[in-house]
């Protein structure tokens, strides 16, 4: 009952202020003990919240467990499942910030400077990783880079489709020094070929027997501990790409529109099609030419729906969609928000309805 909850409440609040209001007024009198007592209870109190919410600040992990730093939500995740009760993960990039353009403070710097463990997803989508490795020195660190030992789609060349590959050789033919501005533009090298390697179940696997051997690494004594857990995780894995190649496999369409290139992995696993990317780089804005060419590409595929993403300004997205009769629904390729929250494997079938949605 409403009524009955904040009649508690008034009188909650008017215990708490006779508990003050006695002692003054009796100041310069004699104090109460049951004041002092009360007093010292509450600054004691006080005081353990100020040391854990400083605890908290510093990043220290608590006594015995293994402190790691990942740069986005996914790979935090993995971390989490691999490491158990052994690791305290902490992620630099927080939810609803695009990783290509987001610049950790020093606030982030100094947090994962107290890491052990440091996981990121490399191949120029962290810029600024790169400093703060160099910064905080690799001493006492395993370092876990995603994208290592996987061959990277290079954007320019490796197309499904004629139309996207000529409107992507166009977009990669300026001189070296647009090229250079842009990057510094951008804090996104294009060099290494596109990073969104997570959004590939298969992929995951490999980066997961990755995290798992630098876990054993720093802490061998558990090793059997690590081991178990990852060849859990990876049997999830594995069922979430099963799921996947079944449910795709009876999309009436093959073809999407998308707002920056982080689904390619998917698409290429799954057999899916990539028609047109509206931001070729994020923060890039497209010529007219280019959202021209990705109308057209919706109309001849008969496309009902463009992919915008939670991190991204959907303007553009939204502009398309009206011009071509399209509508527009958001996939997630970072997470950490409802309703999937930090968890991959939710994220990963949350992105798959919504595509099933679309292309079904
Ligand atoms: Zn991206």
């Amino acid at each position: 009952m409403p009524g009955n909850k904040l009649r508690k409440a008034t009188e909650l609040l008017k215990r708490q202020f006779s508990v003050f209001r006695f002692p003054f007024s009796v100041w310069g009198k004699a104090i109460s003990p049951t004041f002092l007592r009360i007093i010292s209870r509450s600054l004691l109190f006080s005081g353990l919240c100020w040391l854990l919410l400083l605890g908290i600040a510093w990043g220290g992990a608590p006594a015995g467990k293994i402190p790691v730093v990942a740069s986005i939500v996914p790979l935090a995740d993995f971390c989490r499942q691999l490491g158990g009760e052994r690791v305290e993960v902490q992620v630099l990039i927080p939810p609803g910030a695009s990783p290509h353009v987001f610049e950790p403070p020093p606030s982030v710097v100094a947090r994962a400077g107290k890491a052990r463990l440091f996981v990121y997803i490399g191949g120029g989508m962290e810029p600024w990783a790169a400093k703060l490795l160099k910064s905080r020195g690799t001493e006492n660190l395993e370092v876990v880079e995603a994208v290592q030992g996987i061959p990277l789609i290079k954007e320019a060349g490796e197309s499904h489709h004629q139309e996207a590959a000529e409107e992507k050789h166009h977009h990669h033919k300026p001189d070296a020094g647009a090229e250079k501005a842009h990057d510094d533009h951008e804090g996104h090298n294009h060099e290494a070929g596109n990073p969104h390697v997570w959004l590939d179940p298969v992929l995951a696997q490999d980066i997961c027997r990755r995290i798992t051997a630098a876990l054993i690494l720093l802490d061998p004594g558990h090793s059997q501990d690590y081991e178990a857990r990852r060849d859990r995780y990876l049997q999830e894995l594995a069922d979430l790409h099963q799921e996947m190649e079944k449910r795709v496999s009876s999309f009436r369409l093959r073809e999407f529109v998308c707002f920056h290139p982080a689904f390619s992995y998917l698409a290429r696993r799954y057999g899916l099609k990539e028609v047109g990317v509206i931001e070729l780089s994020p923060g890039r804005e497209p010529t007219p030419r280019h959202l021209q060419k990705i109308v057209r590409a919706i109309k001849k595929y008969g496309i009902k729906v463009v992919f915008a993403e939670p991190q991204l300004n959907p303007r553009v997205a939204e502009v398309i969609a009206r011009e071509a009769g399209a509508k527009v629904l958001f996939i997630d390729p970072v997470g950490g928000r409802p309703p999937y929250g930090e968890d991959y494997l939710k994220l990963m079938r949350y992105n798959l309805s919504i595509m099933e949605e679309a292309m079904k």
